[in-house]
């Protein structure tokens, strides 16, 4: 067979010549509608690719984004990866050290950046001294006024290159992009994503039972920013197949993502639970239909029963659930139904869709217990779920420490998550081992709140859990120890923390305990105290400061 390296300018290239007419449809930043083609966007990936030349930016090198789900962001992801470069998508709801941190363990040379987020990098570009130079993703009309280090307005980049490009052959194995993942406590940690990784990857996501499972008739809107872990990888796998691509930009309220959804008769949607139960209040209170969407994609947290039955009941949109990680690229498991669960009765067919799925093809799963040993997959026993696979990270970006302690002796990735399998190879989540909380489809740290706790003179002993939130997934509960005899007030933790902390990390609720449950090795035991609150109902008053 021919020697073909596995390349994402291999995607774009076929968009071009195959499916040049499919359209990209972006709510922009600007607040208006954007439309192009395939053809459209490939000429424009080819300007910039140029223009990174042209800037000097070298193979292997990193150039970070700070951008909104756009048609420009879509533009970077092949032309940076494609001309040999890295593409690094910051998320910038990280708060402003991590932020700083990632840019300079990345050591992003050039920083592409949406309007939104000038204000910020002017305040953080003093402690970035790698990034040489701003690009705001806008056109000269747009252009805001801006101390940023030779700030260089987008259009005017690409206006000054030209529309061909000689797309370099390059080792398949070589780095097209970077995200950071949250640590559990401490700095975030790199995954360099190969070629061939996010080319096999895509090609996954073209086949039927994937999550995705994407073809020509499909119309794609990722409700997923293209920061957090390749928007799910349906940026690189729609151009593969000549789906059509809807994206939101910054607009993902569900009132925004419903108008879309049947404005631009969208056949396929993927986001996290919050964002949908947005959209179901939204449909609720206007009465609005469905009237294109085939499958409702929903992943990054377990989303409620209330919310399948929702989707499938009252708007005949059957629900798939999948599972995935930024180390996995991100997809692992997928909800479809296989033949034998698609005729059980309705009742036993939730209980189905409530589980993560089963592996696709390319990861393989394991449960093992506490000394590695493996667990059979009879639904009863639970362990620790480990993975490989050719689109599975093998290590963490220059971070030895890190890698250590995520892989096992024969190199499977430990995910963290604590699982069972049922017989018929169903993957059943049922805690998670990583000391985290999810907010809405972002991690909160529950030792970083702890240990910022302690430091309230009047905190003998902090321990912070996920309580399920209806509308966010999960929120932190804080469990405190007082000190004897100390004035300590939940008001007077939170200013504490506060100094320390995003708005949005703070606990909900505070609760005062006499004790705090610990293991034989006198560490806190989480899982006895999820289970001394498993009643726990929030306060009235909880709700997610913005
Ligand atoms: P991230 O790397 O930020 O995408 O987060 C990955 C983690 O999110 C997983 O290790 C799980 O803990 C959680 N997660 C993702 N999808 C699901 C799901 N369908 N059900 C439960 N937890 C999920």
């Amino acid at each position: 067979m021919m020697d073909v390296p596995l390349l994402t300018s291999m995607i774009v290239k076929h968009a071009v010549a195959w499916h040049g007419d499919v359209e990209v449809v972006t709510h922009r930043v600007e607040g208006d509608m954007h439309r192009y083609t395939y053809a459209d966007a490939y000429r424009r990936m080819c300007r910039l690719a140029n223009a990174l030349r042209r800037l000097g930016i070298r193979q292997g090198e990193r150039v970070g984004t700070m951008a909104w789900t756009t048609y420009r962001h879509f533009e970077l992801y092949f032309a940076v990866g494609g001309s040999g470069a890295v593409i690094h998508t910051v998320n910038p709801r990280l708060f402003h050290e991590q932020i700083v941190y990632i840019v300079n363990h990345a050591q992003d040379r050039v920083m592409f950046l949406d309007t939104t987020w000038v204000k910020m990098m002017e305040k953080l570009q003093d402690q970035c001294p790698t990034v040489e130079r701003f690009i705001i993703l806008c056109d000269s009309g747009h252009m805001p006024e801006t101390t940023l280090r030779n700030a260089v307005c987008y259009e005017d980049l690409l206006d000054a290159e030209d529309e061909t490009f000689d797309w370099p052959r390059m080792d398949e194995k070589s780095a097209a992009a970077l995200c950071y993942t949250s640590g559990t406590t401490g700095n975030p940690k790199g995954v360099l994503y190969t070629h061939r990784a996010m080319v096999l990857h895509s090609m996954a996501a073209c086949s039927g039972d994937h999550p995705l499972g994407l073809d020509s008739r499909t119309v794609i809107l990722p409700a997923v920013s293209m920061f957090h872990v390749h928007a799910w990888g349906a940026p690189y796998a729609a151009p593969m197949c000549g789906a059509k691509l809807v994206l939101p930009g910054p607009h993902m309220h569900g009132d925004n993502i419903y108008r879309l959804l049947e404005e631009e008769k969208v056949t396929l949607t993927a986001g996290v639970p919050t964002i949908w139960l947005d959209m179901l209040t939204h449909m609720k209170k206007t009465g609005g239909r469905l009237n294109h969407l085939k499958i409702m994609n929903i992943g990054g947290s377990a989303p409620p029963l209330s919310m399948i039955k929702a989707f499938e009941e009252d708007y005949g949109v059957p629900v798939v659930h999948a599972w995935g990680m930024t180390e996995l690229s991100p997809v692992g498991t997928t909800g479809r139904l296989r033949l034998r669960h698609q005729n059980l009765p309705r009742e036993e067919r939730y209980r189905v869709k409530q589980t993560q799925g089963r592996p696709i093809f390319g990861v393989e799963v394991k449960i093992v217990d506490d000394d590695g040993n493996r667990l059979p997959h009879d639904g009863e026993a639970v362990g620790q779920m480990f993975v490989r696979g050719p689109w599975v990270a093998a290590a963490y970006f220059e971070d030895e420490g890190a890698t250590r302690a995520a892989f096992d002796k024969d190199g499977w990735f430990g995910t963290g998550d604590v699982a069972s399998i049922s017989p018929d190879g169903l993957v059943r989540i049922s805690d998670r081992s990583k000391d985290l909380i999810k907010s809405g489809g972002e991690w909160i740290s529950s030792i970083d709140l702890e240990n910022y706790a302690l430091a309230h003179p009047g905190v003998a002993e902090a321990a912070a859990i996920a309580i399920k939130h209806p509308k966010w997934e999960e929120r932190p509960l804080l469990v405190v120890v007082p000190r004897p005899g100390a004035k300590v007030t939940a008001d007077g933790i939170r200013a504490v923390l506060a100094e320390h902390v995003a708005k949005w990390w703070l606990p909900d609720d505070i609760v005062f305990v006499e004790d705090i449950p610990h293991t034989a090795t006198g560490k806190i035991s989480k899982k006895d105290l999820r289970a001394r609150f498993q009643d726990y109902r929030w306060p009235e008053a909880a709700g997610f400061v913005e």
